[in-house]
């Protein structure tokens, strides 16, 4: 069973997707307007770990992660530099994207962007205008938010000092205001402007998340994530809107990331102390310690981020490194060790059910690293033969499809599309759906590689139509 800690009810709570087998996600992106820094990008990282673990657990995600390229700060960003908005916000997103990719990050099945999605965003605000939680005021449009009696559910703010009417124009803003906030925006000098049925102007950014996870996941779906920041108000009015306007529940489970420190205080633009993924490879620093350690520190923990704490994903990933070199170096065939599949079998175990426990890497980490200290152990003593090297590093592999960080060298790793079906099968099979498991392993073959079940484990070798290619 997995469970998530559920920002909605304030508790871990058992995960059971709304439809068998499929999970949909949601994910708050980048709001363009500068490059993300490494506090922004341990929110995705953990979104990714999120995302792969419930592949490998056999489910097939759906995830959505929008691109916010209109609000406060992108106009005003392109209005500094007197360029259109679509010109200010295409660097940032290109670097965004190459950025998710040095991190090793699997894309998501949609990236839509706020401009491209405005009829969208329209048709719920007229809904709303039309069911009496919205109303005009001076060419805007606001979210009357003592109509909406759920209001302040997620983030728990206190409504007692709600005075209705009371509006707040700026898209991002402290608890302090708890006020109706902008749908839709009228026409200001400088701002972009689209002619729309409710009149002339331009969203504010909560709209677009309603509009964007619904087009694509649905009204109601399984997981939104975002960071801790985003919970008040940007998911509170997500919730306000999406549940006004479609009248059922909007999301099962709420995941939020705690912020990244560095030496002590919040990373933010505002505080001048970011560093970008870009910026800490140019200083040496391998993308995937950089991965491991924005993952390596619990989601719903505070990551310091120091010189030491590099230091230590450096050596972690070192260890790692060795270990692989280590079975790659062995080459004489010896019968298998007899203590070897037991202990994979139970690594695996625990490799699981730890992150299942509300994704607890440190307990995850910790049961790799205690197969490898024993496997090291068999190394020293000359146990381990070609057999038990090939064994050993094809469990490697499985683990790798979930953290993404190990270094398997030369070695074919097959695609990771390839390696989530194989997952996706030993899942089945150990649910006892074997029909499944026969549909995927048929479908492999299809895809050229063939899966053998040994006393071991699972095998593969590449197949052609005409039998194995090499
Ligand atoms: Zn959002």
């Amino acid at each position: 069973m997995i469970r998530f800690f559920n920002t909605l009810s304030g508790r871990v709570e058992d995960f059971v997707p709304l439809r068998p087998g499929e999970v949909s996600l949601y994910t708050c992106g980048p709001t363009v307007y500068s490059h993300q820094h490494v506090g922004n990008m341990r929110a995705y990282v953990f979104e990714d770990l999120l995302k792969r673990f419930l592949s490998f657990s056999g489910f097939r995600v759906r995830h959505v992660m929008n691109i916010t390229d209109v609000d406060d700060k992108t106009i005003n960003g392109a209005n500094a530099e007197g360029v259109s908005l679509q010109e200010y916000t295409r660097k940032y997103i290109d670097t965004f994207f190459a950025d998710l990719e040095t991190l090793n990050i699997r894309p998501a099945d949609h990236y839509p962007r706020a401009t491209d999605h405005i009829p969208e965003m329209v048709a719920i605000i007229k809904g709303l205008l039309e069911k009496g939680l919205a109303y005009r005021k001076d060419g805007s449009i606001y979210y009357s938010i003592a109509k909406f009696p759920a209001y302040g559910r997620l983030s728990k703010i206190r409504m007692d000092d709600l005075r209705p009417g009371q509006r707040v124009e700026a898209d991002e803003y402290e608890k302090e205001s708890v006020h109706d906030f902008a749908l839709w925006k009228a026409p200001k000098p400088g701002e972009p402007v689209w002619e729309t049925e409710l009149g002339p102007g331009r969203p504010g950014w909560h709209i677009e998340c309603s509009a964007m996870s619904a087009k694509y996941l649905g009204p109601t779906f399984d997981i939104h994530c975002g960071g801790v920041d985003n919970i008040f108000p940007h998911h509170e009015n997500e919730i306000a809107q999406s549940e006004a306007y479609w009248g059922r529940p909007f999301v099962r489970f709420w995941l939020h990331c705690q912020h990244l420190v560095r030496d002590g205080e919040k990373m933010a633009k505002s505080k001048g102390n970011t560093t970008t993924v870009s910026e800490l490879a140019a200083a040496g620093v391998d993308r995937l310690t950089i991965r491991y350690l924005l993952l390596s520190t619990h989601y719903r923990k505070v990551l310091n981020f120091t010189q030491e704490a590099l230091s230590q994903a450096q050596a972690a990933r070192q260890r790692l490194l060795d270990f692989v070199l280590a079975l790659e170096g062995i080459s004489t065939s010896r019968p298998a060790a007899p203590s070897l599949p037991n202990l994979i079998a139970e690594t695996r175990r625990g490799f699981t059910d730890a992150l299942g426990d509300d994704l607890n890497i440190a307990e995850a980490l910790a049961a790799l690293f205690e197969f490898i200290r024993t496997t090291n152990t068999l190394i020293g003593a000359e146990a381990l033969g070609t057999d038990d090297a090939r064994r050993s590093l094809d469990f490697l592999g499985e683990v790798d499809t979930v953290l993404g960080v190990l270094p398997l060298g030369k070695r074919e790793i097959l695609p990771e599309e390839i390696q989530e079906r194989i997952a996706a099968r030993e899942a089945a099979r150990r649910a006892g759906d074997f029909r499944l498991a026969d549909d995927i392993r048929a479908e492999l073959v299809r895809a050229g590689v063939k899966l053998e079940d040994t006393k071991d484990g699972v095998r593969w070798k590449r197949v052609t139509k005409d039998g194995p290619r090499t």
